[in-house]
């Protein structure tokens, strides 16, 4: 397969339901690309409840979010689909590739990316990361300013400003103390944190021995730097009070929002304003070759759960593959 090369399946989204999805057309012998807007697989899951026990996931009776995706990666990617992280899919267009109709699809990133046929896993949309509201903010990713924590030795001997009050922020505050350089600014709109107290009660333990610096009620209202972040102007707000902070690192940790943006634009029918109206007995859209699962796909009574995802995943990939294919759809079992 070349860069742009032909593949049988694209999925829309990495959560649970596109990575079951990736898992069943990869079993069935088919190519397959993953286009994910994050820079991480696992969806909702990684992005909002990582650390969160799920109890109601066949087969595992309890199952932390973050491990339970893990697998799901593990099973999903075995077939070594092309992955694209941090790429958010924007278009779809009929096209041709020697003779043959395909989908193209666009990102704001690259493409286009020629498909047999496309499954739309995309859950509520998009995630992005939610951001400071500071003018340009964005000229500083890259540059020292950061949305998530991936490798903690980016960090190694950083002077570190962590904002946000949940659980990200505390756990960063304190998973990075063998690495930055102390103290770790944590910086707060509010007085109070949302996070677990057994963190907040370490952090402020960490306070009382010089390693963390906790900054409540706080606002960041200005970055600067010749080039990287090399220091923030704080507000604290009851007081407006300004004061700067020196720092090499600015991890703003506040949380993620989505939309299903421009996939709403595309002309498939929708149910409802947050989903794509799909047959549950194939998971089609009201378009040929496209077929949707997971949260993202809606019919009356469906109940968004990442099992029913899972299942929706198996009869949307084996849909596709018997459409491209021209093949009656029958279950392939995977035992050998
Ligand atoms: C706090 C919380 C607790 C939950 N607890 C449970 C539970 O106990 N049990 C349970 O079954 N369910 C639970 N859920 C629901 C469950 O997380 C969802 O049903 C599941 O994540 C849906 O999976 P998905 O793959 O369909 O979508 P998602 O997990 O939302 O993944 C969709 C992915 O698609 C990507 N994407 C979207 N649009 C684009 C685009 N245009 N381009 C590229 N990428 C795109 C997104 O970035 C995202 O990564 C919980 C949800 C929350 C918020």
């Amino acid at each position: 397969m070349s860069e742009n090369g032909v593949v049988d399946v694209t999925i829309l989204g990495a959560g649970p339901s596109g990575l079951a999805a990736a898992y069943y057309a990869g079993h069935r012998d088919a190519t397959v690309r993953i286009i994910e807007s994050l820079e991480q697989v696992g969806g909702q899951v990684s992005a909002t409840y990582p650390e969160k026990h799920v109890y109601d996931v066949a087969g595992y009776p309890k199952v932390q979010g973050q491990k339970l995706v893990d697998l799901c990666a593990e099973q999903g990617l075995q077939f070594e689909p092309d992955v694209r992280l941090g790429e958010e899919v924007t278009s779809l267009e009929p096209a041709q590739s020697d003779g043959e109709e395909v989908l193209s699809i666009g990102t704001d990133k690259g493409g286009p990316y020629l498909t047999r046929s496309l499954i739309i896993t995309a859950g509520h949309g998009a995630f992005e990361p939610r951001k400071l509201g500071i003018e340009g903010i964005d000229d500083w990713e890259g540059r020292g300013l950061h949305y998530v924590v991936r490798e903690k030795s980016v960090f190694k001997d950083k002077n570190c400003v962590i904002v946000g009050g949940g659980d990200s922020a505390l756990d960063w505050a304190l998973g990075l103390q063998d690495t930055a350089s102390p103290p770790i600014a944590l910086v707060h709109r509010r007085d109070r944190f949302r996070a677990l107290e057994s963190s907040v009660n370490e952090a402020r333990k960490l306070e009382e021995e010089g390693r963390v610096r906790i900054l409540t009620p706080c606002e960041v209202r200005e970055i600067h730097g010749d080039g990287n972040v090399e220091a923030v102007t704080i507000e604290k707000v009851d007081t407006n009070e300004m004061f700067r902070v020196d720092c090499t690192a600015l991890i703003t940790l506040l949380g993620f929002h989505s939309h299903l943006g421009a996939i709403a634009e595309w002309g498939l029918e929708l149910e409802g304003k947050r989903q794509i109206r799909i047959d549950p007995m194939t998971c089609r859209t009201s378009m040929e070759r496209v077929y949707a699962a997971g949260d993202v796909a809606g019919y009356p009574g469906k109940i968004t759960l990442i099992t029913i995802g899972m299942g929706e995943a198996a009869i949307a990939a084996n849909n596709a593959v018997a459409e491209i294919r021209g093949e009656k759809v029958q279950p392939k079992y995977s035992t050998d």
